[in-house]
């Protein structure tokens, strides 16, 4: 498994040419994040981009872990969960005002995509393999 600064990622990740480890979720999407610093009270502060072939969806740094967390391959494992649980919300799953936000390129996304997607952010099945021991950016079975 390819390791980058010294943490081994998840099965079936790779080392992005940004040198971002990243999740190839489906055939189309990827997701690359990697930490960009900590936060004033401690979090790692996560940068991602998620990018559908070759153009860029989302890319931003505005999620960060829980306070403490240290650089760990479980932890990538969470935070690729979480950052794709808040790209793939759609409407009725959070107030309306989360989307103000969108490019337009963003909305036409979320509106034919989002809701596959939504499949592997789940917190407590696998999206790949349907195992509940284990969520879907540390599936072993794809
Ligand atoms: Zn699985």
């Amino acid at each position: 498994m390819p390791v980058l600064d010294q943490v081994v990622l998840p099965p079936g990740w790779e080392i992005s040419p940004r040198l971002l480890a990243a999740w190839p979720i489906d055939g189309l999407h990827t997701l690359e994040l990697w930490p960009r610093g900590r936060t004033d009270d401690g979090r790692i502060r996560w940068y991602y981009r998620l990018s559908r072939g070759r153009r860029t969806i989302f890319a931003a740094s505005d999620i960060s872990s829980a306070a403490g967390a240290t650089l760990t391959t479980g932890e990538l494992i969470r935070a690729a969960r979480t950052v794709l649980s808040y790209l793939t919300l759609q409407p009725g799953d959070t107030d309306p005002e989360y989307f103000d936000g969108y490019a337009g390129t963003q909305l036409a996304w979320r509106d034919a995509h989002a809701e596959d997607l939504s499949l592997y952010a789940l917190e407590d099945v696998c999206g790949y393999c349907g195992g509940v021991d284990h969520v879907s950016p540390g599936c072993t079975a794809r």
